[in-house]
């Protein structure tokens, strides 16, 4: 249990990466991601001012284990039990795929739930090849259950005709890359949740992905947007950090940094 009642920030590892498409590995993210977050070559504060090596300022409870087959109802009972224990966890994949059955475990409690995508794709194809479940797919499942009051796509550059029909189909708010800064969008009245797809920034400070699109965020720019975001931060996502792409580990300590200042701004109450 989450001690006091306070939302504690919670780290859970989800090592799924079956609903890729086009290359696996995904799957092998979260221990790199933490071995880079732990690593003594950097310190544990936040931009914003917060130790997160300071007692109790995050829990990490591990990775989930489960059968390919059982991933989804696995990680949306897994989420459910978290927020059932007062906890804002932040989840590290695996592929985006697991963003359906996390967000479904956040809306039961949120039902108010805004989020705000940062992704080079819209991830809104109603199927890709055949599979309704892909990692291509996520925000068409979501937004098809009315999990989400609110969907605010950052950083997409690579919408095609269905995409773009399906997020008109679906009232997503769409802050395309050549429209960027998209920080007057990323203020919500009631309880946010952040997915981030490693594949947001440009490949040049982010390889370590299986779909490498140019023309995306630097670092710098990923996190100038997440500094922005107002609203109470109830949980996130970290994905598609994919490590049999990396260059010497650098994207896992991109994807660190990006942990580090997303965990920064859940603020436990
Ligand atoms: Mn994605
Ligand atoms: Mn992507």
């Amino acid at each position: 249990m989450s001690k006091d009642g306070i939302r504690t920030r919670t780290l859970v590892g989800v090592p799924f990466d079956a609903e890729s498409s086009y290359l696996r590995g995904a799957g092998d993210g979260p221990p790199r991601i933490r071995k880079a977050l732990r690593c003594d070559s950097s310190n544990s504060w936040t931009e914003s001012g917060i130790d997160l090596g300071s007692p109790g300022a995050f829990e990490d409870v591990g990775d989930l284990s489960f059968s390919d087959k059982a991933a989804f109802d696995s990680i949306e009972s897994a989420i459910r039990k978290l927020l059932d224990q007062r906890r804002r966890p932040l989840s590290l994949g695996g592929d985006h795929s697991i963003t359906f059955p996390i967000v479904k475990a956040f809306a039961a409690k949120y039902p108010k739930l805004t989020i705000f995508h940062f992704d080079a794709h819209p991830d809104l194809y109603d199927e890709f090849e055949g599979n309704r479940f892909s990692h291509a797919c996520p925000f068409a499942r979501i937004m098809e259950a009315g999990l989400a009051q609110r969907l605010v796509q950052v950083g997409i550059r690579t919408a095609n005709g269905h995409q773009r029909e399906q997020a008109k189909r679906f009232g997503v708010e769409v802050m395309e890359m050549r429209t960027l800064p998209a920080s007057e969008s990323l203020k919500a009245a009631g309880p946010v949740y952040i997915s981030f797809d490693m594949d947001v920034l440009d490949p040049a400070f982010a390889p370590g992905v299986s779909h490498r699109e140019p023309g995306g965020m630097t670092v710098r720019e990923a996190v100038a947007h997440l500094h922005a975001i107002q609203g109470d931060i109830v949980g996130a996502d970290i994905v598609e950090y994919n490590p049999v792409r990396d260059v010497d580990g650098m994207t896992a300590w991109v994807a660190a940094k990006i942990l580090k200042e997303i965990l920064g701004k859940m603020i436990p109450g």
